[in-house]
């Protein structure tokens, strides 16, 4: 068999370690574990899994668009976030187009373009955040997307309000702007974009968020898209239908009503927040600050080295070469005694 060109180019995705008895802390999952209301939900439903989900996902449209104030058309719920990257590449991007993005940040959107023959094009970061003034340059007429990470995974950064208005009104109006928001729940800068009130005047706009880390339901795959009701119904078109399963649909619909835990997860992580950077500070290493559930230190030696010894201290987390940083990890933020444990670990392995 011969496999199609694009193909070739597609490196495997490398996903946060699991190691029975390890902590993770290696995939930005929520340390509290799933909302009490989803786990409730899911086993409410389990009777009724030998019938196939309402293939609209209708229900969770609505509650999702009553939470944003926006209609159901406004909304494309998906197996995850992938799968909503793998359909606006697929709605929009022909073999040969370009895609562009960050150099330093999430590798599915890479993922995505490539699958459908895109060509990637890919501006470095500046200190760290997201150079929308770089990526804008990047877009020509062979572009069809531009794919931006706010918090940026895995830097924990973010740009502001203004620069994602700069940046759309530089955008031609035929090029899909994508921004990944799968942890802007975290974000606590007053500046942090409201992206959703530009909407409106830019149809080419797709925000992009996530059950799998606020609402803690990760296994069970439930992202979504928020546009326009034409980007939605193209994105539906290029749907696998029944991609967003029952349990998952239910789930999410009842996590969303949780404000207890949410409230509570959002606490946990301010904490955390706190104690780690004070944690960094006290061992002298550089790290960026973050709006996000997790951190990206510069650990000054090798990453997989580093990533062994905190594993030998029972926990992991994410060596960031795979995402060009030789030299630094990223770590979730977990609860206290997980921060602990890992801190204990790190001071460890910087020791040795
Ligand atoms: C975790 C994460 C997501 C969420 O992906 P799902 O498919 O919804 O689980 C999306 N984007 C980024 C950058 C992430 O880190």
């Amino acid at each position: 068999m011969r496999i199609r060109e694009t193909l070739k180019n597609i490196p495997p995705y490398v996903p946060g370690k699991l190691v029975p008895g390890a902590i993770k802390l290696a995939s930005n999952e929520n340390p509290l574990g799933p909302s009490p209301l989803a786990m409730q939900r899911l086993a409410e439903i389990s009777g009724q899994v030998h019938l196939y989900p309402d293939n609209g996902c209708l229900l969770l449209r609505e509650a999702l668009a009553q939470k944003h104030g926006l209609e159901p058309e406004n909304i494309v719920a998906g197996n995850g976030s992938d799968e909503i990257m793998c359909l606006a590449a697929a709605a929009y991007v022909n073999p040969g187009d370009i895609v562009v993005t960050a150099e330093t940040t999430f590798s599915n959107y890479a993922f995505a373009a490539q699958l459908f023959g895109g060509r990637m094009r890919r501006a470095p970061l500046r200190d760290g955040v997201f150079d929308l003034d770089a990526l804008a340059r990047l877009v020509d007429g062979k572009t069809r997307l531009v794919f931006l990470c706010n918090p940026n995974n895995p830097t924990g950064t973010y740009f502001p309000h203004t620069a994602l208005a700069d940046f759309l009104a530089k955008i031609p109006p035929e090029v899909l702007v994508v921004c990944d928001e799968a942890y802007a729940d975290y974000a606590e800068a007053q500046d942090f974009p409201s992206s959703l009130s530009f909407l409106s005047a830019f149809p080419n706009l797709l925000i992009m968020r996530t059950f799998s880390k606020l609402y803690g339901l990760a296994g069970l795959r439930v992202g979504y898209g928020i546009c326009s009701p034409e980007v939605a119904s193209h994105l539906r078109t290029a749907k696998v239908s029944f991609s967003v399963n029952l349990p998952g649909l239910a789930a999410a619909q009842a996590a969303l009503e949780d404000t207890e835990f949410v409230k509570k997860s959002l606490a946990v992580n301010r904490e955390g927040k706190k104690e780690l950077s004070a944690e960094f500070e006290r061992l002298g290493l550089s790290y960026y600050p973050t709006q996000a559930n997790f951190f990206c230190v510069n650990v000054k030696r090798s990453c997989h080295e580093v990533f062994q010894k905190i594993l030998e201290g029972g926990v992991t987390i994410r060596p960031l070469a795979s995402f060009g940083l030789e030299e630094s990890i990223r770590v979730t933020i977990g609860s206290q005694e997980q921060n602990r444990k890992f801190i204990a670990a790190l001071e460890k392995a910087l020791a040795e």
